[in-house]
């Protein structure tokens, strides 16, 4: 169980709601983390007295060291104070709640000091989830997943004596805010219209990424390396109502679920108790009042990046790591209104065809596969 956190992502959905639980269940903050939040992250340091506050940019931290000087929190900043904040001594627990791929070196370093692992960021599985559970299972470092679809699958396998049981994962997903539409009405949506996601309240990376559909296809790659299951045994299926949050399919033909409001507060607040469970303020689902259940197949010919993510997951190597980088790029364009919503998938596919790919890569490998693939979508953008 968790007593004290180090929080990389503090200002965002993920970290604010950590911040909530970690209220409700008393657990100590020895370091936060963000990109360039200083109101924000200076309220929160405020609360929690950690011994370190990082900011990645360097101008913004230097604000934050003068209006913390009354305090005794150490203010840093870069790659270097994330790296600080993630192997802090006084943690037993990382919550990875920063956006994108920026979270891998943090993660590992994280790992290597035996930190248990809270992870929401899953850009770092998709882009190196070998390596990453390959350290995890050589320091002995648990991680677990706070993603719903995959806390659902972690909730569920607990009991589990033999994972060579499992036949296959299922996970659920919404549909987004463009369920049913064909690719071609999909070209005119905007950045306002693809930040309506019908359940969940978001950051906005991970909301474009729910209404391409690369959401699940990231999700899919998660759960393959987490589960260490190839593609043929994790599939997706649509959900609209976001109540089933997964599924595992054993192979004697019982299906388990995990069902709930759609709150991230639960598969966060699992992952600080685990391997226990807590008493929670919120109101449980009541099934008298649930709308039916419905499921249905996903439509990756219009969402293309859905067949994207499970060609690179077939393919291995880096090009998950190229997929990612490209998407991450692209998806900051689309928000900025520099591209259409079908330029997307369309990016990531360019940068795979132009991005060597590299089999059984080594950290070194992925870090330059990521940056030539951000490069390409920058090139074709301007
Ligand atoms: P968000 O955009 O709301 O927050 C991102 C956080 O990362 C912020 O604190 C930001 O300051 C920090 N950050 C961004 N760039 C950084 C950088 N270069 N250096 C340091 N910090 C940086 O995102 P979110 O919705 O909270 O999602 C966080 C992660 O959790 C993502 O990987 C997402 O896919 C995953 N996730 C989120 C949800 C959700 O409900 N929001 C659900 C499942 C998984
Ligand atoms: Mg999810």
């Amino acid at each position: 169980m968790t007593r004290t956190i180090t929080l990389l992502g503090s200002t965002g959905s993920i970290g604010k709601q950590t911040l909530e639980v970690a209220r409700e269940l008393g657990l100590k903050v020895a370091a936060l983390t963000a990109n360039s939040s200083v109101d924000l992250i200076e309220a929160q340091a405020r609360e929690f007295s950690p011994r370190l506050a990082v900011l990645y940019d360097e101008d913004a931290a230097n604000e934050l060291r003068q209006r913390l000087s009354d305090t005794k929190t150490r203010v840093m900043s870069g790659m270097e104070g994330l790296l600080a904040a993630a192997t802090i001594d006084e943690a037993d627990t990382v919550v990875t709640a920063v956006v994108g791929m920026i979270g891998l070196r943090p993660t590992l370093a994280a790992i290597e000091k035996k930190k248990r692992i809270a992870l929401a960021n899953k850009e770092t599985l998709v882009c190196a989830g070998e390596l990453v559970m390959d350290a995890a299972d050589r320091y002995g470092a648990e991680i677990v997943p706070v993603d719903s679809e995959h806390s659902a699958i972690f909730q569920c396998v607990q009991g589990c004596r033999d994972r060579g049981e499992i036949k296959r994962l299922i996970l659920t997903c919404s549909g987004g805010p463009f369920y049913g539409l064909r690719f071609d009405e999909l070209a005119g949506k905007t950045r306002a219209d693809a930040l309506k996601h019908p359940n969940w309240s978001m950051g906005a990376k991970i909301t474009i990424d729910s209404a391409t559909l690369m959401n699940k296809g990231l999700e899919i790659i998660e759960a393959m390396r987490l589960y260490r299951l190839p593609l043929s045994q994790v599939d997706a299926v649509i959900h609209r109502q976001s109540i089933v949050h997964s599924l595992i399919e054993y192979r004697d033909g019982a299906l388990l679920a995990q069902l709930g409001t759609p709150d991230m507060k639960l598969p966060i607040r699992y992952a600080m108790t685990y391997p226990y469970r807590a008493q929670s303020p919120a109101e449980p689902l009541d099934l008298l009042k649930c709308p039916p259940l419905t499921f249905a197949e996903p439509d990756d010919r219009a969402f293309r990046c859905l067949a994207i993510a499970k060609q690179c997951a077939k393919a291995g190597g880096t090009s998950c790591a190229v997929m990612n980088g490209a998407n991450e790029v692209a998806v900051m364009a689309f928000l900025h209104d520099e591209i259409g919503f079908n330029d997307i998938p369309a990016l990531v596919e360019t940068a795979l065809s132009e991005v060597k790919q590299v089999s059984n890569p080594a950290l070194s490998d992925i870090l330059e596969a990521d940056r030539l693939a951000r490069e390409s979508v920058r090139a074709h953008i301007s």
